[in-house]
């Protein structure tokens, strides 16, 4: 006998507890299904740990440079990988069991621990039991994509997922994959004071964002001496001692490899979407297995929505969170949210932090419109300057005819939060000259975006 509920949400990610909540206090019997950590990737796995592990690394390394701000530390500075792991352990804890506690304490939520697999387009089996609803939204997320290199099963290599158990130091790292996930990583184990080495396929990191911006990212991580080696091609791998060394060119005569002692493979992200009899339900899927929706989330089978990474809309934290938002605005409010409404902003949390925001200048170009360009160097900016950061520049594109902004990158100095105050302006629908007649705070980064804009030049 199927057991009856007004909604089932499959997965705990990003959006499934904040639509729980509501499902729930708009009255309606709801089922949560959980296959492991409570809080999904993003508490678990992803930004928090990660960023928590990022603090630490930056704390090693402005010790290291106390000497620059006239700090004197008498002694080795040294990093304790247990007491690192220790911490970031502690932040998950909390996040982790501020989930866990949450769900199971909400009146009219049935929390089952186990994988959930779509048996109809209404019904679901978790441990043997069929759960079914007329509503079932699914919010299984991704994991880390392992790639089908040549020698890979003989060796041991980390993901994004069991780094995360490391707490000693790696004598060197070999990170495979030059984007957000592995630079992180890359910067992280050097400022702990491991040896790295990033291998990229592409020519350059980074490759979605702007040429300028790829550069300054290179400058910053081999400027503390990471080793970046762009075009690796016929990547294969093979156990070397005790550790592990790649190849990275198709040259068998004069094998280009790198050897070191850990492997990071940190090459992109796959939907769970494999195992979740999508096809049991006639839920389509694109050709990469990311589920299909429509600009109100909604699948193709009506009463089927998919929120978060798995829909192939975003891969980001706020992204899923804003799925959420967009769902129960349709569902609940009235309110006709739609996902083409969002504009694209993400971080990059290198230290300094890259922060995106709509189109790059590589985009705006394409798209043949005339525009302007402001570009200003982190080095000419107080903050900065104070700070003793001054690598990276911030840029932003304008429309032309319209003044409006079409997208903006800060590379430096707080520039994960900088980013904002650009974002704000263009979902407001305003032109530049909002921002570009405001009065900043002095001294910070934010203060320089209206001089930045005062002196626009055309995009050529
Ligand atoms: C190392 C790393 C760093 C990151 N840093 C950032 C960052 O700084 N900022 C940012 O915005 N994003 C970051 N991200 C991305 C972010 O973590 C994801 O975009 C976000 O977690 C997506 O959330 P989600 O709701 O789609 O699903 P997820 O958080 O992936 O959660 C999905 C949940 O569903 C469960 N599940 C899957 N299938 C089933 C099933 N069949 N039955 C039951 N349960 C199931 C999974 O166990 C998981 O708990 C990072 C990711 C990684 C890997």
């Amino acid at each position: 006998m199927a057991r009856k509920f007004d909604a089932i949400v499959i997965g705990t990610g990003q959006a499934g507890p904040s639509l729980a909540a509501r499902m729930t206090k708009e009255g309606m019997k709801t089922a949560i299904i959980e296959r492991k950590l409570f809080g999904g990737t993003c508490v678990n796995v992803g930004c928090i740990p990660t960023k928590t592990l990022v603090a630490s690394a930056r704390a090693a390394y402005m010790a290291r440079r106390g000497a620059d701000f006239g700090v004197v530390i008498d002694g080795a500075i040294g990093v304790d990988m247990k007491r690192v792991k220790e911490r970031k352990d502690g932040v998950v804890r909390q996040s982790n069991q501020g989930v866990t506690n949450w769900l199971k304490d909400m009146d009219n939520l049935t929390v089952y621990e186990g994988h959930g697999r779509l048996e109809s387009a209404n019904s679901v089996r978790v441990n043997g039991d069929l759960l079914e609803a007329g509503r079932i939204v699914l919010n299984v997320g991704g994991r880390a994509f392992v790639p089908d290199m040549p020698g890979l099963a003989d060796v041991d290599y980390l993901t994004n997922s069991s780094i995360m158990d490391v707490d000693f130091l790696p004598e060197h790292l070999i990170v495979v994959g030059g984007s957000y996930i592995g630079l992180e990583f890359a910067q992280m184990y050097r400022r702990f004071g491991s040896r790295v080495t990033v291998v990229e396929m592409g020519d350059r990191l980074i490759g979605r964002d702007d040429e300028d911006v790829s550069d300054a990212v290179r400058e910053i991580v081999e400027g503390e001496g990471v080793d970046v080696r762009l075009g690796a091609e016929c990547m294969s791998v093979e156990k070397r001692g005790g550790g592990v060394a790649i190849k990275v060119s198709c040259d068998d005569d004069s094998p280009d490899e790198v050897e070191g002692s850990h492997l990071l493979l940190a090459v992109g992200r796959l939907p769970n979407t494999d195992d979740l009899g999508l096809d049991k339900a006639g839920v389509e899927t694109d050709g990469r297995g990311f589920i299909k929706v429509d600009d109100k989330l909604g699948t193709n089978v009506p009463g089927i929505w998919a929120i978060g990474d798995a829909n192939g809309r975003g891969a980001f934290t706020h992204t899923s969170y804003n799925d959420y938002e967009i769902l129960v605005a349709n569902m609940f409010d009235g309110d006709r949210r739609r996902v083409s409404d969002r504009i694209l902003a993400y971080g990059l949390f290198i230290d300094p932090p890259l922060g995106r925001a709509g189109m790059t200048e590589g985009e705006v170009r394409q798209s043949g419109r005339a525009a302007l360009i402001g570009k200003m160097m982190m080095a000419r900016i107080g903050r900065a300057r104070e700070r003793g950061e001054t690598q990276g520049f911030m840029k932003i594109l304008i429309d032309a005819e319209t003044e409006k902004i079409l997208g903006a990158a800060v590379l430096g100095i707080g520039g994960d939060e900088v980013i904002h105050s650009v974002l704000d302006i263009m979902y407001a629908g305003a032109p530049y000259t909002v921002i570009s007649r405001a009065t900043h705070i002095h001294p910070t980064v934010t203060e320089l975006i209206p001089t930045m804009l005062q002196d626009l030049k055309p995009l050529e």
